[in-house]
């Protein structure tokens, strides 16, 4: 296993329905390095199947406002003009770099371009679909979202992808395998390029 350190962080975005989460997980799962998910605080209500703690942070508006006022988040979004706030907290990246591992943060566009001003040195990931008709196709064939949400996400995707340029990469997630490859080789020279 090679060494990690501080601010080894990765930043992955793309469209919602893309695959963001499914990829996440297969990658901490597999990668030959040490990736840990850096765990969001949202205000958004869990999914039937989301654990506390594992998929999000799940706090109410007031717990989420209070450790905003007290600088606990490196960043934070009102996602989808949903009402509901996401954010990274700083805590989540040291818990990642005490395992020596690379933080893994699965944000939105305006939550990267934070973190990308912060650390300029992050590696930042978008994720792309075949075409956009195959987002919108896994989004409504997850079937966690109403219409009126999944048309909310759609509009957004549309403003995120015009940012794909300002990322370091682009990858698109077709096959999940390739996807999942393709990505471990990045993070592989990354940490090459780190160890140099
Ligand atoms: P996001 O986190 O970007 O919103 P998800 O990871 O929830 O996306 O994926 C959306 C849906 O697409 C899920 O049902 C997931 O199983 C499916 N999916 C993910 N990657 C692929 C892929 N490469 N090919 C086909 N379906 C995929
Ligand atoms: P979902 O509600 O589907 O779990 O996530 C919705 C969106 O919120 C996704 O685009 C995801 O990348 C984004 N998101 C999740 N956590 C964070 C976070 O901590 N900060 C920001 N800015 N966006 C986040």
């Amino acid at each position: 296993m090679v060494q990690s350190g501080p601010e080894r962080i990765v930043v992955l975005s793309g469209p919602s329905g893309s695959g963001k989460t499914t990829l996440v997980r297969e990658l901490v799962a597999r990668a030959d390095l040490k990736l840990v998910k850096a765990v969001s605080a949202t205000t958004r209500p869990p999914r039937p199947t989301e654990v506390h703690g594992d998929d999000y942070w799940f706090l109410t508006d007031v717990e989420f406002h209070e450790k905003l006022n007290n600088g606990e988040f490196l960043e934070h979004a009102e996602v989808f003009s949903s009402g509901y706030f996401y954010g990274t907290l700083r805590s989540e990246l040291e818990r990642a770099w005490k395992q020596n591992g690379w933080a893994f943060l699965e944000i939105d566009v305006q939550g990267a371009l934070k973190v990308m001003q912060q650390y300029p040195n992050a590696v930042t990931i978008f994720l792309q679909t075949p075409s956009a008709a195959e987002f919108e196709r896994r989004l409504r064939a997850r079937g966690t979202e109403s219409e009126n949400v999944i048309q909310r996400r759609l509009a957004t995707a549309e403003r995120e992808l015009q940012l794909a340029d300002r990322y370091k990469y682009v990858v698109v997630n077709d096959q999940l395998e390739s996807a999942v490859s393709e990505i471990c080789a990045i993070l592989m020279a990354e940490e090459m390029v780190r160890n140099a």
